[in-house]
């Protein structure tokens, strides 16, 4: 249990997508005291039916803050275009600063098994600037900063490969997780075809079946860290000691 209050930290490509897959997440350790820091990498301001990306844009800017608000968050958004993230050293060393400067105890990002090449871009992104973030060599404003833990959560579009790992009890926050969903437009319904609200409320529904809780959020290790190291198999430690 720490002494003091940590910091998790979500990166997500579009906005929305952090409070789609970690909303739940984030509440409950913002209301265990912990403090939270939400990065969209783009505004994910394409692909509204009627509204311009500068119009949109705008809006998107006042649902992060909003859903921020409610969580007990911070929200910070990068300047980079919808669909044209680019996986690059400049982009990487943005995120290495950020983390410096944050010093997350944890951060969740988009599983690498995704269909939108943005989210795809995200997760690359994040795991060299964590790598970048925790070398002491590599001279940047703030000194280094070690991670301890990062973790995939689920969303729609990541699916490929992507496993159920760690069930986490989210119960006493669904109301408020669906009430951050329903800071955003295009998870209320008529941006896109896709029922993000209901999916999302089911997926909670599944999962929490599937855990023994009324409402669970799963997610994903990193690869390799669910290896342990025993000296005896558990249940079979040696006799009388
Ligand atoms: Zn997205």
């Amino acid at each position: 249990m720490p002494d003091t209050p940590q910091t998790l930290m979500v990166i997500g490509a579009h906005a929305g997508d952090a409070e789609n897959m970690a909303a739940a997440t984030v509440l409950k350790h913002t209301r265990a005291g912990h403090a939270a820091v939400i990065l969209h990498m783009t505004l994910g301001e394409a692909g509204h039916p009627s509204l311009l990306p500068e119009v949109y844009a705008e809006q998107r800017k006042q649902e992060v803050a909003e859903s921020a608000r409610l969580m007990g968050a911070r929200a910070i958004w990068l300047a980079y275009r919808d669909g044209e993230l680019p996986m690059s050293d400049e982009v990487k060393l943005q995120v290495c600063d950020l983390i410096r400067q944050e010093r997350p105890t944890t951060i969740l990002t988009h599983w690498r098994g995704s269909c939108h090449k943005d989210h795809v871009a995200t997760h690359e992104i994040v795991r060299d600037a964590i790598f970048y973030a925790s070398l002491p060599a590599l001279r940047r404003d703030q000194p280094a900063h070690r991670v301890c833990g990062v973790y995939f959560p689920e969303n729609w579009e990541d699916m490929d490969g992507w496993r159920a790992d760690l069930y986490l009890d989210v119960t006493d926050v669904w109301p408020d997780y669906l009430a951050v969903l329903r800071s955003h437009e295009f998870i209320r319904g008529g941006v896109s075809s896709f029922r993000y609200l209901e999916y999302y409320d089911a997926l909670g529904t599944v999962r929490g079946c599937l855990s023994g809780f009324a409402k669970a959020a799963a997610l994903m290790l990193q690869p390799g860290a669910w290896v342990r190291r025993l000296r005896h198999l558990p249940g079979l430690e040696p006799v009388g000691r």
